[in-house]
């Protein structure tokens, strides 16, 4: 009964499972440390479970790695992280509500602001918790979303926050909406309008730091890199521009892992899966690895992924369902039931990358690992 399962948690066999390197995670806040300029410090971002690699044990990693502080984009993330005991500046980039600016207020993590009555309501609520608000400032230089387009605005919420003495102005801040498409002229006008920006608020605000790269910014030009650095795609080994992040010397920290859970013959002309999308062409040998879009393994996939085996790539045959993919062993494979199968990461001297998962799908890198679903249990191993 039963076969050798190798996808292991504490010796429970799993189906399937993300192992997560936590020294990769260090090795690529070092990297990104040393392609800051002079004294800029690195912010980990580490929203969305950590994009998806579990956001507590990866936030330690950053840390190791050199980064100062953490980035959310919830107040139940940064609510989350001081309830694992970090101590270290939080900021929450997120727009919040009323409710979840106070607890975010109670955290002690810092906000971002843009209008007046948030501003009024965070002074209130920092007043009642008796500890001073830190807040940012952003200004909309082109993105197009969270913030104020208006510079005047801008200066007005700084004044009214630095006038509080419930409040503290920590930092300006705005976000880039083209740095990973290099050559663009949005990029540098947007950069043009922060630096006006800054330099007029550090003017009568000297102590307020500025921050506005993140991963893609702080490779594309050093001028974005102000005071601070908030990098998350990079921070997990993936590469900010789509690419291979071995050209860049980030290291991957995730592979997607599971295994052999059947194996079978099949006749040319039998189907695989629902719908029947993939027919053996010849007699061939079909393996099936138990995990699919109800793990987020996209069915987007369908025919059109491949996976390592045995050392060697193997293509998806057929529709991926919820719980099962199968894929094409041919006709003499030699593999066994129980052995592993890797969907993201190496075997052998084969590997496959997330940006690669990712063009299959017509998506970026973020969305792949972000999108893997809780049923994936992450397993973190130092080294
Ligand atoms: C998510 C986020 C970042 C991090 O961006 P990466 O491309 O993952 O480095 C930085 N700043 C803001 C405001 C964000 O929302």
């Amino acid at each position: 009964m039963g076969h050798p399962c190798p996808v292991q948690i504490a010796d429970v066999p799993v189906r399937a499972l993300a192992r997560v390197r936590t020294g990769a995670i260090e090795a690529n806040c070092a990297l990104l440390r040393s392609k800051l300029s002079g004294d800029t410090a690195l912010c980990a971002v580490v929203k969305a479970d950590g994009y998806g690699h579990g956001m507590v044990p990866c936030a330690g990693a950053a840390l190791a790695g050199g980064a100062s502080c953490l980035a959310v984009a919830t107040a139940a993330e940064a609510v989350e992280l001081r309830a694992a005991g970090f101590e270290v500046p939080i900021l929450v980039q997120g727009a919040l509500t009323r409710i979840e600016a106070r607890a975010a207020v109670e955290a002690g993590a810092d906000v971002v602001a843009w209008r007046e009555g948030f501003v009024r309501a965070v002074a209130a609520d920092a007043g009642a918790a008796a500890v001073p608000a830190r807040v940012h400032v952003k200004l909309d230089t082109g993105m197009g979303r969270l913030g104020t387009a208006d510079p005047v605005e801008a200066r007005a919420i700084c004044d009214l926050v630095a006038g509080d003495a419930r409040l503290e102005l920590v930092g300006l801040m705005t976000h880039f909406a083209t740095a990973d498409e290099r050559g663009d002229d949005h990029f540098p006008a947007q950069l043009e309008r922060f630096r006006a920006f800054v330099d007029e608020i550090t003017a009568v605000h000297p102590r307020v730091i500025a921050h506005a790269a993140n991963s893609a910014a702080v490779f594309r030009d050093p001028a974005a890199h102000f005071d601070l650095a908030r990098c998350g795609i990079a921070v997990y080994g993936l590469d900010p521009f789509g690419e291979d992040p071995a050209a860049r010397g980030l290291e991957p920290a995730l592979a997607l892992e599971s295994h052999l859970a059947a194996l079978k013959r099949f006749e040319p002309g039998w189907s695989a899966g629902y719908g029947r999308t993939w027919r053996a062409e010849r007699p061939t040998w079909v393996g099936i690895v138990p995990l699919g879009y109800g793990d987020g393994w996209r069915r987007g996939l369908s025919n059109r992924a491949d996976v390592l085996v045995g050392g060697r790539r193997r293509p998806l045959a057929g529709t991926v369902s919820m719980d099962n993919v199968a894929v094409e062993l041919g006709p003499d494979p030699g593999d066994r039931v129980g052995d592993p199968v890797v969907l993201i990461g190496a075997q052998g001297d084969q590997r496959i990358l997330c940006e690669e998962v990712a063009q299959r799908l017509g998506t970026i890198n973020y969305e792949v690992t972000c999108g893997l679903l809780p049923r994936i249990p992450r397993l973190h191993e130092a080294g």
